[in-house]
Order: C-alpha cells, then structure tokens, then sequence
C-alpha cells in the first residue's frame, strides 16, 4: 500500500518517522507534527436497473480484478456527494446517465494494492444515453438477475442476489 510508504511530510517535506498516537503506528513528522492517517478512501457504485429488471455490469480492464465483471463504480472527488460521485462513475464506465437514488448497502473494502474503501452502493435508473464501455471498462451489458455471470469481482455475486432479493420483497416502494 503506496500510502504507508510515504517517506516525506506532504507540508514540509522533513522526513516522516514511524510513532505511536493514538494505540496505533503511525507515520508523523518530527518536524511541523504533521500526521500521515491512513483512512478508508470514499467511493461509490450503482445497482443500476433497467425496466426489465436488468442489471447492468462492466468487465473491468484494469486491477484489481482485471477482466472480472463488477458494477460500476470509483472513488468520490472531494466536491462531491456521493450520489454525484456514482453518476458520474457509472456515465464514464458505460456511457449511461443515470439518476442515484436509495443507499442500498455501505461495504468496507479492504485493502488490496489499493487503499482500504468505504463503498456507498445506490440504487440506480437509467435516464439516457448511449451503452458503450469507456474508462477502466473492456465491455458493458445488461444481466438477467437469474443469468448473473459466474466471473463477478469483488465477491459480489451472493451481495448482487441479496439486494436484488430485498428490493423483490419491497415491490411498489422502489423510487430510484
Ligand atoms: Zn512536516
């Protein structure tokens, strides 16, 4: 993980020291007292929907899980609601503009070659344009909840069923 790494203050550019603050080791700088906190980065995906039920998916054309299918999703700007940042991912990764609607579940990723990450996943309905795989996507397409690929990223094929399950039980109150 680059970010426990870091060898230089980002304020002053003194060399970062390994100390313990608060139970925990953590990179400080003898310096100007700077911190390094190495917190969850914020990101956001969607369960987009068609009016078949569909489930949108992208195959993702770089790691983690490269050539893998995956919701759409990425990391949150730091301007951003996290709502923005799911329509924003999701019309870069396949084209779509979608609206973001219910907060279905917040998943904790752990750490891989990436930093740890909160993921808001949302409930999204498609507004328009045009299905075509774009940033960090090699190909995008609508499931059949009963045809879900085998080769789902992330684990996420038992979380995918789960919430198709809950909205099913739900039926008449869906608003995305
Ligand atoms: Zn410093």
């Amino acid at each position: 993980m680059w970010h426990l790494r870091a060898r230089f203050c980002p304020l002053c550019a003194a060399e970062l020291a390994q100390r313990a603050r608060q139970g925990r080791a953590r990179l400080c700088c003898p310096s100007c007292d700077f911190v390094l906190y190495a917190n969850p980065a914020s990101a956001a995906a969607g369960l987009v929907l068609d009016g078949d039920g569909r489930v949108l998916l992208v195959r993702r054309s770089i790691p983690p899980h490269r050539g893998q299918w995956a919701l759409p999703a990425g990391y949150q700007e730091r301007d951003e609601e996290p709502r923005q940042a799911a329509e924003r991912e999701i019309l870069e990764e396949t084209g779509l503009r979608v609206r973001a609607g219910r907060l279905l579940d917040l998943l904790f990723i752990a750490a891989d070659e990436r930093k740890p990450a909160n993921v808001a996943v949302f409930l999204c309905a498609p507004r328009g344009g045009e299905l075509c795989a774009g940033c960090d996507a090699s190909e995008v397409a609508w499931f059949a909840p009963g045809a879900l690929p085998q080769d789902l990223g992330f684990g996420n094929g038992h979380r995918i069923r789960a919430w198709l399950a809950s909205l099913d039980q739900g039926a008449g109150d869906d608003s995305a």
